[in-house]
């Protein structure tokens, strides 16, 4: 099977008889979720049928529609939902895209995760901590594998670095630990640019540091920035220091994609107009795969609110529809898009009553 508990999309993880082998345990504990939610409209349990009616309502009435997510859906699904999108003029928010948007523009170099595995010796988590969020990145390609250059294992042929505002789990392991201050991503940035070209850098940061960092990032004959949804950083200043790292070195970077699917619908909306639609003004904001109350507080959701989501979540329980759907690569088959833009097809491991969301989209694009 294909695990879908994160953007690696895992394809040797098995199970039997109710057993995961080889998931990690974010991956375990999302194959075995089985806090699974009702069809709802305003807090009390329906039929799926009244559900999705209650869905069609609000959608119908919506002057200001917002879709939100979308990174935890199958392809299929998220198609369908742009065409939803664009028959209603609803407005398309996803998150963390902006490193994706420079890939797909060509501004920045990029490679596989087989790419870093076979090559990769300098790799920096760059406000990222893959041990909690991408567990088996640093296990199947990034740090201990053995490749096709990379023979001689983690000790003597990778090194690897964070940068982080703080010091993460996945910083334990690594060679270098540079910490940079909070809104200071840019200074650190213009830094690290001077200590490129040997120069001494103007900088609240320790100089010699930023100088040894610069160095060892020079000397790479493969390097890899895993950029993490922290680094806020102005896409301009990271579109430069990729130029400049190119200049003097060879660099790629790779987006640490927080939904299993996000890259595909990144490339999906890549180009596409938006009605732009702000969150405040949404008179109906629509969420899919996305527990949007787990990062804004419910009084700045000022419209009605639809949840289309295998799992019950903070925003189901305040929603005024909650449609549960199959979870991808669980109970529904389909196909997504890893973090390093390989597609994958996600089988079905077993057999539900639920419906997909790709099949509840169809029904409320045919019905709108
Ligand atoms: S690393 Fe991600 S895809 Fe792989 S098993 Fe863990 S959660 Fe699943």
């Amino acid at each position: 099977m294909v695990c879908t508990g994160c953007a690696l999309l895992c394809e040797d993880v098995e199970k039997y008889d109710g057993e995961v082998r080889d998931a990690c345990r974010i991956g375990t504990a999302h194959i075995r979720n089985r806090q699974q939610i009702n069809p709802m409209v305003d807090r009390k349990v329906v039929d799926m049928d009244s559900a999705i009616k209650g869905a069609l309502d609000i959608l119908s009435h919506a002057k200001r529609p917002v879709f939100v997510g979308f990174g935890n859906s199958i392809t299929e699904t998220q198609q369908t939902g742009i065409r939803l999108a664009e028959k209603i003029d609803a407005s398309i928010k996803t998150f963390h895209t902006g490193i994706i948007e420079n890939i797909l523009n060509n501004r920045v170099k990029t490679c596989t995760l087989s790419d870093v595995r076979d090559y990769a010796d300098v790799i920096v988590f760059w406000e990222c901590d893959p041990m909690n969020t991408h567990p088996r990145l640093l296990s199947k390609y990034a740090y201990y594998p053995r490749g096709e250059k990379r023979q001689h294992g983690w000790e003597e042929d990778r090194i690897a670095i964070t940068i982080d505002l703080r010091y993460s789990h996945t910083a334990s392991i690594c060679r270098e630990v540079h910490k940079i201050h909070p809104g200071l991503d840019a200074d650190f940035i213009d830094a690290l640019i001077d200590g490129l070209h040997n120069k001494v850098p103007k900088t609240t940061y320790d100089k010699k540091q930023i100088l040894k960092l610069a160095g060892t990032l020079k000397k790479a004959e493969f390097g890899v920035i895993f950029a993490g949804t922290g680094m806020t950083t102005p896409q301009d200043a990271i579109i430069r220091l990729m130029d400049e790292l190119n200049e003097v070195s060879n660099f790629h970077i790779l987006p640490m994609t927080p939904g299993y699917n996000l890259r595909s619908i990144a490339a999906q909306l890549h180009g596409r107009a938006d009605s732009g639609i702000d969150m405040h003004e949404a008179d109906c904001v629509l969420c899919l795969g996305f527990d949007l109350l787990n990062s804004l507080p419910v009084h700045e959701i000022n419209g009605k609110m639809i949840v289309i989501d295998p799992n019950d979540t903070i925003s189901s329980r305040y929603a005024d529809v909650v449609i549960p759907c199959a979870a991808g690569g669980v109970d529904c088959a389909g196909s997504a898009v890893r973090m390093d833009g390989v597609e994958v097809d996600l089988p079905r491991i077993m057999e539900s009553e639920r419906i997909s969301d790709a099949s509840i989209m169809n029904q409320l694009l045919e019905a709108m």
